[in-house]
């Protein structure tokens, strides 16, 4: 059994129940289409999605602090799962023309900002140790206009803490995986998933909570 330490949070709320609740609304709130609670052993983990930040893979290996190689990956992450037992997760469907155009940075900075907002008010609620996730790297999305990272290169507090999150990539969290665990549809872009607006895809986030 967890004692208090282990489970990250310094003042237990007296209902874990109403502050998941509360967080899940959170995230609606800020512009989530969907958002649930999952017990973290629900959440997949694999090698191998890891290993597609690789090179040729993502052409933002390696450019931030919070992307690989700089970050523990799956193994470090599935030690990280073992201190927590709910986490929230989020999506935001939106249209593939929009998702694959111009306002793509848009819709993940938007993400970013849910993960850390969820993140933010939990630690605010006693949960210490709550960490958030994204997807995509935050140096195309926040630093674009840097020539680099400036955790990297200059061993420095991150320029946007308050907004930009990890990706999961970089974890090998297996976010196809995670939608199909809470039953949600997967709209993968290229799909023939059709709203009235044309194709439709879904981005994801995940807050690791207590
Ligand atoms: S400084 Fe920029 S690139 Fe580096 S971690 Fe922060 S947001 Fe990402």
């Amino acid at each position: 059994m967890k004692t208090q330490a282990t489970t990250g949070i310094d003042h237990p709320p007296q209902n874990i129940s109403n502050l998941l609740k509360a967080l899940t609304q959170l995230a609606y709130d800020h512009g989530a289409s969907a958002a649930a609670v999952i017990r973290c052993p629900s959440i997949p983990v694999k090698d191998h999605l890891a290993d597609l930040c690789k090179p040729p893979g993502c052409p933002n290996y390696g450019l931030a602090a919070s992307c690989p190689p700089h970050v523990g990956g799956p193994q470090r992450f599935r030690e990280q799962l073992t201190r927590f037992e709910h986490a929230i997760v989020f999506k935001i469907d939106v249209r593939a023309a929009d998702l694959m155009g111009a306002a793509r940075p848009d819709i993940f900075r938007t993400l970013h900002r849910i993960a850390a907002t969820i993140e933010q008010a939990a630690v605010a609620r006693g949960c210490k140790d709550a960490c958030a996730f994204a997807g995509g790297s935050c140096k195309e999305l926040f630093c674009t206009d840097h020539p680099s990272c400036r955790v990297v290169q200059e061993n420095e507090p991150c320029r946007y803490p308050a907004e930009a999150r990890p990706s999961m990539s970089g974890y090998g969290i297996d976010v196809f995986g995670l939608m199909a665990a809470l039953g949600w549809p997967q709209h993968r872009i290229g799909d023939n998933n059709h709203s009235d607006d044309g194709p439709t895809g879904s981005i994801a986030g995940m807050v690791l909570i207590c």
